[in-house]
């Protein structure tokens, strides 16, 4: 089986514990208004690889790893090919490293399901806290991101969750409060980071013809996110 993959970051330190290799699949099922990755959203477009190729390639970087470090796949979202994802990170915990999955929990099949037995965190990114506004926002579903959550309690993978900040849309304090009701009731959520929407994705959009749906949205304010981890910890 082959995996189509839109690039790999050979070192990163903000993409889960400890120093990662980031590996980016092509294909998202939604359509987030402040999407970073426009270029990630069509599935076939890529370069394909088999799991061992792309097991060969990451396992070059494997001395940067340390102990808390190992491979991070992200998206696009990854669940959309689980069962090469999930291949992949077969192999690398055979070979001793360690899995990080970066999603948004928009799929839930046997794959996924699979997957999750091979995964050794999950950075969880619950965009909205209702519906409305998840469907709104992304095009997909906010009870689909919980039954998820669900499934990695169920399979007591350790969750970060993560949350993009924008003003006007969630930069407020209802929104915190939904988040920490959520934390608060599943023991195996570990921690929660809050990202400041940024525009440095605008080029992509424009080298794709297509229009920036937040081009006119200034970027987050680092002050009001201080203010929203306190309400958070709080
Ligand atoms: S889930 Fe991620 S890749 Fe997909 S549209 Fe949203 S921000 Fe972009």
């Amino acid at each position: 089986m082959e995996g189509y993959i839109h690039s790999v970051q050979s070192l990163s330190t903000v993409d889960g514990p400890g120093v990662r290799c980031v590996v980016f699949m092509s294909g998202c099922p939604l359509r987030c208004v402040y999407c970073h990755n426009p270029d990630t959203w069509e599935l076939k477009k890529d370069k394909a690889y088999t799991p061992f190729e792309l097991f060969e390639k990451v396992k070059r970087f494997r001395e940067y790893f340390g102990e808390k470090g190992g491979v991070t796949v992200s998206g696009g979202e990854p669940l959309m090919q689980g069962r090469f994802v999930s291949e992949f990170f077969t192999l690398c915990r055979e070979n001793g490293i360690g899995t990080c999955l970066d999603t948004a929990g928009s799929i839930i099949n046997d794959d996924v399901k699979e997957l999750l037995k091979h995964t050794d965190i999950c950075l969880l990114d619950i965009k909205f806290a209702d519906e409305e506004s998840y469907k709104k926002f992304t095009g997909g579903s906010f009870y689909q991101t919980m039954c998820f959550l669900e499934l990695l309690k169920e399979n007591s993978v350790p969750v970060i969750t993560r949350h993009v900040i924008v003003p006007g849309i969630n930069n407020n304090e209802a929104y915190i409060k939904e988040i920490k009701k959520i934390t608060e009731s599943f023991p195996n959520i570990i921690g929660s980071d809050l990202l400041p929407f940024r525009k440095l994705c605008a080029s992509k959009y424009e080298s794709m013809k297509i229009a920036f749906p937040l081009a006119g949205t200034p970027e987050e304010d680092d002050g009001e996110i201080k203010r929203l981890y306190e309400i958070l910890k709080s």
